[in-house]
């Protein structure tokens, strides 16, 4: 995620980072290179040079000059003002209404449809609603089975009629649908096209005064860069929406939109999806990208999604196995599948302080684990639960029949028996002799 950009302020900042003294020079050429930087990233010129001039002010009046580390305040400087830029505080959806109606809206190709479906997931397994998907997309009857496949996925119930081709008639029996049969939100996908247009627009606006929704939604692709700040002022325009949806932030997306677009629009970013996936989606916090942006990881939300993924339960049979010494390869399998649930590699590694920027260059296998899986899945259940039996034959024939080298089997042998160890360690309150290890 932004990589290009988090390199290019990474750059700037050093400046000041490496000198012994700061001066009021390399200060003024440290905030050219971030305006620079920001226009590279397709930031609107005028919001790169406003930004720079607030740090500027925000500097001046601190008297960075003067403190006791100058290069640390300014970073704070600047990432307090990235952060006031996306929005300040993250923002919630209102869902007050029964059902509550959202609405969403946005160009053909944007992920309305795609993020109609993640919306309903979260507020399915993370809020406890009873969600309703709508299809008022009449122009294309492939986009109205597309939704039918999303809501099959994840268990959500969706309302179409292919028969009306009044969309604004659709969405009132949908919702009208909804109150009959105790759906609590409904989310209204709407028909997009692939350019701002009229016809769009008078659509979108008349569906809007008729449902009135408690939340109008504009969806947006954020590899459009500054197409999708100019389309999103004419959506707001028209429809004065609640909140922005960024897409596609898993590509190679510059970061200009994520920047840029509360500023125009004056609305906040209220989620973002970062893959194709149903569970690709993630509130957006203004600070915690602020830390991505600027190279200094978002550790709390790597611990979020730890958390999500634990199991009390499991964790206590984990520990008694562990205390027995009977932890065994089907155990570390059931791990890896816990830590693939987090999301994929390089996003997670994105997360984790400095280690983005190291394993940028890097190419990091969506299934980082695919080998260490093919060399497990081909051990027997007895050579899983008992490593120790594993002998040269054995690893031959497992080497083979994974398609690996005993040479990989033997070292993941060997970092198991690590892990072994070390968690052996832990539990026996051997913490401070673990960090000895690591240390050492
Ligand atoms: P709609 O026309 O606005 O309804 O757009 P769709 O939901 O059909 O999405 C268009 C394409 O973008 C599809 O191929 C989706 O799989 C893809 N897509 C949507 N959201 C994301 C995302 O967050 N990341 C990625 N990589 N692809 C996405």
């Amino acid at each position: 995620m932004f990589d290009n950009l988090s390199d290019k302020l990474d750059k700037a900042l050093h400046i000041l980072k490496g000198h012994g003294s700061i001066t009021e020079v390399n200060v003024a050429e440290t905030l050219k290179e971030i305006r620079r930087a920001l226009v590279d990233a397709d930031v609107n010129y005028k919001i790169a040079k406003d930004f720079t001039a607030t740090v500027k002010e925000k500097a001046l009046g601190q008297d960075v000059l003067k403190s006791l580390k100058p290069g640390q305040l300014l970073v704070k400087i600047v990432k307090d003002e990235l952060t006031e830029l996306m929005g300040g505080d993250a923002e919630g959806i209102n869902l007050s209404g029964n059902p509550s109606v959202i609405l969403m809206s946005g160009l053909q190709g944007s992920g309305k449809t795609t993020f109609s479906g993640k919306l309903a997931n979260f507020l399915k397994t993370k809020k406890s609603k009873k969600p309703l998907l709508v299809a008022c997309d009449v122009y294309r009857p492939a986009a109205i089975n597309q939704l039918h496949v999303v809501g099959d996925q994840i268990g959500v119930e969706v309302y179409s009629d292919k028969l009306t081709n009044d969309p604004v008639a659709i969405a009132q029996a949908g919702i009208a649908h909804a109150k009959t049969n105790g759906f609590n939100v409904v989310i209204i996908d709407t028909a997009g096209r692939l350019a701002v247009d009229e016809v769009m627009m008078t659509e979108i606006s008349t569906i809007h005064k008729a449902i009135q929704p408690q939340e109008t939604l504009f969806v947006v692709d954020s590899m459009t860069g500054q197409d999708a700040v100019n389309t999103a002022k004419a959506f707001n325009d028209v429809l004065n929406f609640d909140g922005v949806i960024l897409t596609k932030l898993d590509g190679d997306t510059r970061g200009g939109a994520a920047i840029s677009i509360k500023s125009v629009v004056n609305k906040p970013i209220k989620f973002i999806g970062t893959g194709e996936k149903m569970e690709a989606i993630d509130v957006f916090y203004p600070s915690r990208m602020a830390d991505r942006i600027l190279g200094m990881g978002d550790v709390v939300s790597l611990v979020e999604r730890a958390q999500e993924q634990f199991d009390e339960e499991e964790a206590r049979k984990l520990q008694k196995k562990i205390a027995k010494d009977q932890f065994g390869f089907d155990d570390f399998l059931k791990q890896i599948q816990q830590v693939k649930k987090m999301g994929n590699m390089k996003d997670l590694m994105g997360m984790i302080p400095g280690a983005g920027k190291m394993m940028k260059n890097m190419d990091i296998d969506d299934d980082a684990f695919k080998g260490i899986e093919a060399i497990i899945h081909s051990m027997t259940p007895k050579e899983r639960s008992q490593p120790h039996i594993l002998n040269a034959s054995r690893k031959k024939r497992v080497a083979k029949g994974s398609g690996t080298s005993v040479q990989e089997v033997n070292q993941l042998l060997k970092q198991f028996n690590q892990m072994g160890k070390m968690m052996k360690m832990m539990q026996g309150g051997g913490g401070k002799k673990m960090m000895q290890m690591m240390q050492g």
